[in-house]
């Protein structure tokens, strides 16, 4: 028998006949080892312990402390869930079931929507199935054979999926768990080597899904649960997860009165005045960044002739997510994002390279036509607005330009306490334009990450086709990430709308445009800041800033001058004169979580002081009215957190 090379991570190296498994090697490096093995990684891929090798490679032996388990073990419990599903309900067709960041999930097919009981019912039989130690088992079947046996178990999606993905394939990999008749689906795996691996599992929550994401096809129930290496790091993920149910924007949204939904417009917000409050000081706030920063102002119209949609490329790919409207029999669609428009204001007039960069803001509504079923809160909407500009630039102020905007983002979200993670997406597969300009671009955009002294991580291959991007998550106060800001280089929108300025030589050249937001969408933004701060708004975002409390009727004088005196100084102050007893009206307005409550009594009214309480640190003292009022305004200034 042929003998292979196997070179283990501490660069030793071990000579084993052909065809040993991944296993036999963890056991030939201890059998402890073997015993806690999920996977092994071989040559850079992940695949299962039974795997055996038969050429010279790299082995690593996955365990559960490895990075890479995570969602290994994850999408092993999807298929124990559909395995549970279809031993539940016989008549269930199965969809597919990834791994996800948190989780994961499997859609289905069945006969009426999963109710919670069923939930439970199919946790309990999914630990059942994982008690059994049943092993996942790789059978590399013919395509025809995989069709013909998926299409007589009435699994007519998986045919679908095994026609679209093996085309070319003689044998396709099935998995079974145990056998047959417990369980088998399509997958090209790894999985982990047997259920009883899958110990620190839970089942969450079911909401409609349709089959590949498209409302025009068919519905299916979507079923998710999360799992973890080991029982502690599942508890703990259940610990944030309860954490955020209470930070749940939707929740805080409605208690504070800050925005509702209608059927009769669905994903459009109505923001109510408190809501507007904040949506407004936001989208002041972003003017008054962007405005010093150079940027200028414009609003252009909501509705283009497809004319435009057709030059800008949106009308060949991206009709489905637009709304489409007619009028004297020209279709028109809502504008979905604003750079065509743009596109048309940098073309409106001769553009000189002194013009440049042109920076061109909007924060007027898009509208894209998501489907309703995936609609939810602040966060899937089909109705929003941007903090967008476009920057047009000459190629030679790419750097620099990039530079600037991610100054501004680190300034932006440091006025927020959020801490930006920034990746740059480098030259996909399929691109436009040539491999010099993609590799000037690209050396720009890491100078200017590396300048503004963030630590960055790169997605290779992951760009668009007309331009490398850097993309921001941020981490909000309970460790979620959330994806927010963008930049966006673009080669392409300037050549189809044969954008030009003049140059210092007199000659005609091509702008490069960046595309890039702060927030993203102010809605998305909104519901980010509202989980991240618990609805306990900081002073300068709060919507009611301050309430004054008379405790009696005698006081409510004094009280309306105290409101008035620091209303008329740009705060938003309301007052409490209803009848009721102070300890009410102060519990009250803690629980709509106002920073500062200034109750006015009969010391009060004759120091002409206001007793301050604030909404975390408790009683303040009494503070004579100017003093307060002061403090206040130098508060909201700092936008202190
Ligand atoms: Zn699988
Ligand atoms: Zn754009």
């Amino acid at each position: 028998m042929s003998q292979i090379s196997i070179t283990l991570p501490d660069g030793s190296i071990r000579t084993v006949p052909s065809g040993t498994t991944v296993l036999q090697v963890a056991d030939g490096i201890s059998p402890r080892l073997a015993k806690a093995a999920l996977a092994g990684v071989v040559g850079g891929r992940m695949v299962d312990l039974a795997t055996a090798l038969d050429a010279d490679a790299s082995v690593r032996i996955v365990t559960g402390d490895d990075p890479d388990a995570l969602g290994l073990i994850r999408h092993s419990t999807a298929h124990l869930l559909a395995a549970a599903v279809t031993n539940l309900f016989p008549s269930a067709q199965c969809g597919i079931g990834p791994a996800t960041d948190e989780g994961f999930f499997y859609d289905f097919v069945v006969e009426r929507p999963f109710a919670p009981e069923d939930l439970d019912r199919i946790e309990a039989k999914m630990r059942d199935l994982a008690s059994q130690d049943l092993p996942y088992d790789r059978q590399m079947w013919t395509r025809d054979e995989a069709k013909a046996f998926f299409d007589q178990r009435g699994e007519p999606l998986k045919v679908q999926l095994i026609d679209e993905k093996t085309v070319g394939q003689a044998t396709v990999s099935c998995y079974t768990i145990k056998d047959r008749d417990t369980f088998v689906d399509f997958c090209t795996g790894p999985h982990v080597p047997a259920t009883s691996r899958l110990k620190a599992f839970k089942l969450l929550s079911t909401s409609n899904a349709y089959w590949k994401g498209n409302a025009q096809n068919q519905p299916m129930q979507r079923v998710y649960g999360t799992a973890f290496a080991t029982e502690k790091l599942l508890k703990e993920h259940l610990v944030r997860l309860e954490e955020a149910k209470k930070r749940d924007h939707r929740k805080i949204g409605k208690d504070q009165k800050l925005f509702m939904f209608h059927p009769w417009a669905p994903g459009a917000t109505f923001w109510l005045p408190k809501g507007t409050t904040i949506f407004n000081s936001l989208s002041g706030y972003m003017r008054g960044v962007l405005f010093p920063a150079g940027y200028v102002e414009v609003k252009a119209p909501i509705i283009f002739n497809k004319a435009l949609w057709e030059r800008s490329g949106h009308w060949a790919h991206y009709r489905d997510n637009m709304f489409l409207v007619e009028s004297e029999n020209e279709q028109m669609g809502l504008k979905a994002m604003n750079c065509p428009g743009h596109m048309l204001i940098f073309g409106s007039e001769v553009r000189s390279y002194k013009d440049l960069p042109l920076r061109l803001h909007e924060q007027t509504a898009l509208h894209r036509n998501e489907a309703s079923g995936t609609l939810s809160g602040l966060t899937r909407v089909r109705q929003f607005s941007q903090d967008d500009a476009h920057c047009f630039v000459m190629e030679s102020q790419i750097g620099e330009e990039v530079e600037r905007i991610l100054r501004l983002i680190q300034q932006v979200y440091g006025d927020f306490g959020l801490t930006p993670e920034m990746k740059l997406s480098t030259r996909p597969a399929e691109f436009l334009g040539t491999v010099d300009t993609w590799d000037h671009a690209e050396a720009e955009l890491k100078r200017a990450l590396t300048a503004v002294g963030e630590p960055f991580t790169i997605n290779d291959g992951d760009g668009a086709f007309y331009g490398p991007k850097i993309d921001f998550d941020v981490v909000d106060a309970i460790g979620r990430k959330w994806q927010c800001a963008t930049i966006q280089l673009d080669y392409q929108l300037p050549e189809r709308f044969d954008l030009k300025y003049v140059g210092a030589d007199n000659a005609e050249h091509r702008p490069v445009v960046i595309h890039r937001a702060i927030f993203g969408s102010f809605e998305r933004f909104m519901a980010l800041l509202i989980e991240h701060y618990a609805g306990a708004w900081p002073l300068w975002l709060a919507p009611v800033q301050m309430v004054v409390l008379p405790i009696a009727d005698r006081h409510i004088e004094w009280a309306q001058e105290v409101q008035q005196a620091l209303s008329g100084a740009g705060l938003r102050v309301e007052i409490d004169e209803r009848v009721e007893k102070i300890g009410y009206k102060i519990r009250e307005a803690q629980l709509q979580k106002v920073p500062y409550m200034l109750v006015v009594g009969d010391r009060e009214v004759e120091e002409r002081t206001v007793a301050v309480r604030g909404r975390s640190a408790g009683d303040l003292g009494a503070r004579p009215l100017a003093d307060f009022l002061n403090a206040a305004l130098d508060e909201v200034r700092k936008k202190s957190a």
